[in-house]
């Protein structure tokens, strides 16, 4: 893993937060004020403008320079909450050594950095509640030492399932907090495009592993 493998990643979250763009924003606008996909394509789109700097850093020094670029870039309250996770994950990098347990504490403790900003748990209808099952079950996954394919898949599947669960919780952190009961029955935004991107990023990961395994 290096800062081209990060790059990677951050084109195929961005790819796909265009693609479902306009559903995003419209989640934003029933329990927010409807500018969180302009938010997010802001931080990707100024990485992708430091796309030469990134490529040229190893994994954890890009994470660091991601982090830093998207707290500068970004308003809102996602902007300072996913430069934590790059940040927290870049501070966790240093014994990577291919284990997929490395990656899960790498991701467990960039969450934990996310959770220690934003003092929220799950529960409140945020994307907390995909970034810390995705993390429980990373860790879980990582700890039985399935084929990486697998972890792979089922980490989508574990975001879809929190995202689903936002819609029936109350919201009782940020923006949709000030609607009360009446963000009940809808989705948050956050939660749907970390979804989106952790879905993005695992199929990435995926079609790296087996580039380089069928590697001659
Ligand atoms: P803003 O709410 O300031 O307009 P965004 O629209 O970019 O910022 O982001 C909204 C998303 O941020 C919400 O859908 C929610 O998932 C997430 N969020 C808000 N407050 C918190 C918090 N304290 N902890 C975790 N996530 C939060
Ligand atoms: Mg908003």
């Amino acid at each position: 893993m290096n800062g081209k493998v990060v790059m990677d990643c951050i084109d195929a979250a961005y790819a796909s937060i265009k693609q479902h763009a306009d559903e995003i924003m419209v989640l934003d606008q029933t329990i927010g004020d409807g500018d969180h996909v302009f938010n997010l394509i802001r931080g990707l789109e100024a990485l992708r403008g430091i796309r030469g700097d990134l490529e040229s850093l190893d994994f954890a020094s890009a994470l660091k320079l991601a982090a830093s670029k998207v707290l500068s870039t970004v308003g809102g309250s996602s902007g300072p909450l996913f430069s934590s996770l790059l940040l927290g994950m870049s501070r966790a990098s240093d014994h990577l050594n291919g284990d997929p347990r490395g990656y899960a504490q790498m991701y467990a403790a960039g969450v934990k950095a996310v959770q220690d900003r934003g003092k929220t748990g799950k529960g409140s209808k945020t994307m907390m509640d995909v970034l810390i099952p995705v993390a429980e079950r990373l860790i879980e996954l990582a700890d039985g030492e399935p084929p990486v394919a697998l972890i792979l898949a089922e980490l989508p599947r574990e975001a879809a399932r929190g995202v689903l669960a936002t819609r029936d919780m109350l919201a009782t952190k940020g923006r949709a907090s000030f609607l009360g009961e009446r963000s009940l029955g809808h989705i948050d935004p956050g939660a749907r495009s970390s979804e989106i991107m952790i879905t993005a990023v695992c199929e990435r990961i995926g079609k790296f592993l087996s580039v380089r395994s069928n590697a001659p």
